[in-house]
């Protein structure tokens, strides 16, 4: 109990000093007014003694103005204090959940790719959204509302104290009876909050697999299926709200009980009193009043004490993706490799213990053209990704120019590459921007690369050239349109080392002589490495490196594989059909 309390004061205090230190003054400000606004309460309350005692039952009639202008003034204040308040809280929550986004999502960028296999694009989407969200609705509402009810009551009791201090331990009978079940029902809140962030990311992910494979969903009458495995999940997420609207609601309503004993208490200790004499009329409306004024606020914090255990278990959420360190770190080395042969030595990787690859060894020349070639799950796909860093592997070594890779900066090495292939990601947006991809190129030097990946070829009949919108995932081009779109992004790049994946997806020939074209223009006098499928990529090759089950079987180039009679050559046989 008493860990889990400083656990998540530690998550508040973490989210003080990482996102709302810089607006202490704003908080401050906004505290003070909270301060006023929530005693004006007990000012009313306390307004209420003399306008008994002075004006019904001493029959001062002068009074009535100055008390009425008093209370009137107080509504006046809580008026703009409210307003003012309201404003400052929420351009602080709205700035802190700003960051909190930006930060996710700045920082989920760095993770590694196997943090990615386990949390999915929809499951992320929902954290960075939802859960900052979810801390900032709170935040709001917890600090303007609770912190002005506080403010209120203390202001109350304050009077009802002054009042008779008898009374008020009258009034507060019940009190005891709210502790334990006030303690229970934030645990059940938090823990069915957990509950529910989890299951509104598996609606996110739901959504974001069957909006991204509808084409999947559709051919395969999958439409039934989907919606009722959605419908379960939104199901689970309606029962648990209103679990936990009806469990939030029981403090509230237990507030209800204890006051009402409470003004019975009262009654019974005060009424007597005043009947006797000993106590004025209006010192009892007074407490009373306070009592009764006391009730809404209190009510409102009973239901508060669900509402902070929401934010603390979305901010447990961000917290522990902003605590995820990426294990592919870089490197201090940002001057550029002295040269760009390629080496791998004794290289091993293993998935979850399921080895990939097994003593990987060879090289590619510096400007020469190196084509992986192997079944499917050979490993040649892992190699690109060992490269570029995109993992590391759990072995052997991997030099660029004789410098290892983890010495370079993960930007300098990334920056060595270009890879295209024809499932290049392509964003929602122009085609200029999926070419340009950010960076600051101008026209002719976009009109060059247009050319040379024959981009143009397609554009140059479209309506809105170069500004036609790629569609999600580029999905209004054809899969040889994207590869020369990524083509044309690796011209402007102009890196030193490319990386080609060739489709194994057939192109129609046309497009396959343009890409193939475009391709051969590109890797001149550029180290290439390519997994290679086209019988004339294969063929041209400076060196053939041939994988299997993680390991290369032989090496050589077209002429001296097929005079081996070995594996290659086979290979070629079977899936060229030919020589
Ligand atoms: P290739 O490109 O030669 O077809 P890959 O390099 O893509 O082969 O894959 C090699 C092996 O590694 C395959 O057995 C594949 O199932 C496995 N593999 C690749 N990526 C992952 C991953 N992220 N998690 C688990 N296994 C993987």
């Amino acid at each position: 109990m008493a860990e889990r309390l400083e656990k998540t004061a530690n998550l508040f205090a973490r989210m003080w000093r990482d996102y709302l230190n810089p607006y202490w003054a704003r908080i401050l400000l906004a505290l003070f007014f909270l301060v006023i606004e929530g005693s004006t309460l007990g000012v009313l309350s306390w307004m209420l003694k003399p306008l008994f005692d002075r004006v019904f039952v001493g029959g001062d009639t002068d009074a009535i103005w100055w008390v009425g202008g008093v209370i009137f003034a107080l509504f006046l204040i809580r008026a703009a204090t409210f307003v003012i308040n309201r404003s400052l809280m929420t351009s602080v929550s709205l700035a802190v959940s700003t960051k909190m986004q930006i930060d996710m999502l700045r920082h989920i960028m760095t993770l590694d790719s196997s943090f990615f296999q386990k949390n999915p694009p929809g499951a992320m989407i929902e954290r960075v959204q939802g859960d900052s969200i979810a801390v900032q609705g709170v935040w709001s509402t917890f600090i303007s509302g609770a912190g002005r009810d506080v403010v209120s009551l203390v202001a109350l009791f304050g009077v009802a104290i002054a009042v008779d201090p008898g009374w008020t331990l009258a009034a507060l009978i019940g009190a005891p009876l709210l502790i334990l079940p006030t303690v229970l029902v934030q645990r059940y809140i938090r823990r069915k909050m957990r509950q529910n962030r989890v299951n509104a990311s598996q609606r996110a992910t739901r959504l974001d697999e069957v909006l991204h494979g509808i084409n999947a969903v559709k051919l395969n009458r999958m439409e039934d299926y989907q919606t009722s495995r959605f419908a379960q999940i939104v199901d689970r997420i309606r029962q648990g709200q209103i679990k936990m609207s009806a469990i939030g609601a029981t403090v509230p309503a237990l507030v209800d009980i204890v006051t009402g004993l409470g003004f019975v208490g009262v009654l019974a200790l005060g009424g007597a009193e005043v009947t006797r004499g000993e106590r004025t009329v209006g010192d009892f409306m007074s407490f009373f009043t306070a009592m009764a004024l006391a009730f809404q606020p209190l009510r409102r914090l009973g239901s508060l004490a669900g509402t902070w255990q929401i934010a603390a278990a979305s901010l447990e959420r961000i917290y522990a993706v902003l605590d995820m360190r990426p294990a592919i770190t870089s490197g201090p080395r940002t001057a550029p490799p002295p040269d760009t042969t390629i080496r791998l030595d004794d290289v091993r990787l293993s998935y979850d213990s399921h080895p990939v690859l097994n003593g990987l060894t060879f090289t590619a020349e510096a400007g020469q053209t190196t084509a992986l070639v192997g079944p499917s799950g050979a490993g040649k796909s892992t190699v690109f990704n060992l490269l570029t860093r995109m993992i590391d592997p759990d072995s052997g070594q991997i030099t660029l120019g004789g410098v290892a890779l983890r010495e370079f900066s993960l930007t300098t090495l990334r920056d060595q590459f270009s890879t295209v292939s024809q499932d290049a990601a392509l964003f929602d947006e122009t085609l200029r921007e999926n070419i340009l991809l950010g960076h600051d190129q101008d026209d002719a030097a976009l009109r060059r690369a247009v050319i040379a990946a024959h981009v143009a070829d397609f554009t140059d009949a479209l309506p809105q050239g170069l500004d036609t919108p790629a569609g999600p995932r580029g999905s209004a081009l054809s899969g040889g349109q994207r590869q020369r779109v990524a083509i044309a992004r690796a011209v402007l790049r102009d890196a030193p080392i490319l990386l080609l994946d060739e489709a194994t997806s057939a192109l129609d020939a046309q497009s396959e002589r343009l890409v193939q074209e475009a391709l051969d223009e590109l890797s001149a006098g550029r180290t290439t490495l390519v997994i290679a499928h086209r019988l004339s990529t294969v063929r041209q090759a400076d060196k053939i490196v041939v994988l299997e089950a993680g390991r290369v079987v032989e090496e050589g180039n077209h002429d001296q594989l097929m005079a081996q009679g070995g594996v290659y050559a086979a290979l070629v046989r079977l899936q060229f059909g030919d020589k």
